[in-house]
């Protein structure tokens, strides 16, 4: 069984984002790039169930630029047998970045592709669900849980009220979310093995896939400064507080 992982290279969750001081995007000169945390996830499940025996191989593929040469190499470190980065500099918006991946899977024929359920830069938690319809194949988001059986997976997934199960017919699509597992750390012998292992690169250009932006960003601003609080003297003046001044917002 083959499991495709889709990589994508996101500002490090640690980094505080600035808006560039002309409105234009998020400020990324000099700023520290890592793999989406949802996509560590994802590849720490498919190494899960290669070591398990249940999959042959694991293969991890990025979209974007050169540079995403180092997410995948973060995720052959992690145990990713091989890489595929489908390059390009123009700008990816989830419905291009489903199509590149379509046209990867139909080359690839994996029995099932793990997601993250969200990018943690635009937070738009659609690229998973588009690709699996563009598949046409099942698909499971906000995975909390797998068992593979035979040709079933179950996937126990995230939702409002609580916890639901799912049952999948493979080939599928699934996303993970973020109690399916906790990513191991690439480990320094890994990491120079993961130097030598196969990385494929694909001009986006030859795949024939139309990736013009549908969305247009008009501006980005940070968000509004909040407000200091305040100390109030008793119970009373709280009560009395909250009963003329507070606003559900
Ligand atoms: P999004 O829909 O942008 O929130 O992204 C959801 C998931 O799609 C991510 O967690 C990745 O698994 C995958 N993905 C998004 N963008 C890319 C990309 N440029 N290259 C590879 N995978 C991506």
């Amino acid at each position: 069984m083959k499991i495709l992982v889709p990589v994508k290279r996101v500002v490090d969750y640690n980094v505080k984002v600035r808006v560039r001081g002309d409105g234009s995007g998020v400020e990324l000169a000099g700023v520290k790039m890592a793999i989406n945390p949802f996509d560590e996830i994802a590849v720490e499940e498919a190494v899960r169930l290669r070591e398990a025996s249940m999959a042959t191989e694991v293969v991890a593929v990025s979209c974007g630029p050169t540079a995403c040469q180092e997410t995948l190499r973060t995720a052959l470190a992690m145990g990713a047998d091989r890489a595929i980065l489908v390059e390009t500099d123009a700008e990816l918006q989830p419905l291009a970045v489903a199509k590149l991946l379509k046209a990867v899977a139909d080359k690839e024929q994996p029995d099932l592709v793990i997601c993250g359920k969200q990018a943690i830069d635009d937070d738009a938690n659609q690229t998973g669900q588009i690709l699996a319809a563009l598949m046409g194949r099942g698909q499971a988001t906000f995975a909390s849980k797998l068992v593979l059986s035979g040709r079933t997976l179950e996937v126990t997934r995230e939702v409002d009220g609580g916890l639901e199960t799912l049952a999948l017919e493979l080939p599928a699509v699934v996303t993970a979310d973020l109690r399916l597992n906790e990513p191991r750390y690439a480990t320094l012998p890994n990491i120079m093995k993961a130097k030598k292992k196969p990385l494929e690169v694909l001009p986006a250009g030859a795949l024939g896939v139309d990736v013009a932006p549908r969305l247009r960003h008009t501006r980005h601003a940070e968000p509004e400064a909040r407000k200091a609080g305040i100390r109030v003297a008793d119970v009373a003046e709280l009560v009395s507080r909250l009963k003329n001044e507070a606003k559900v917002i």
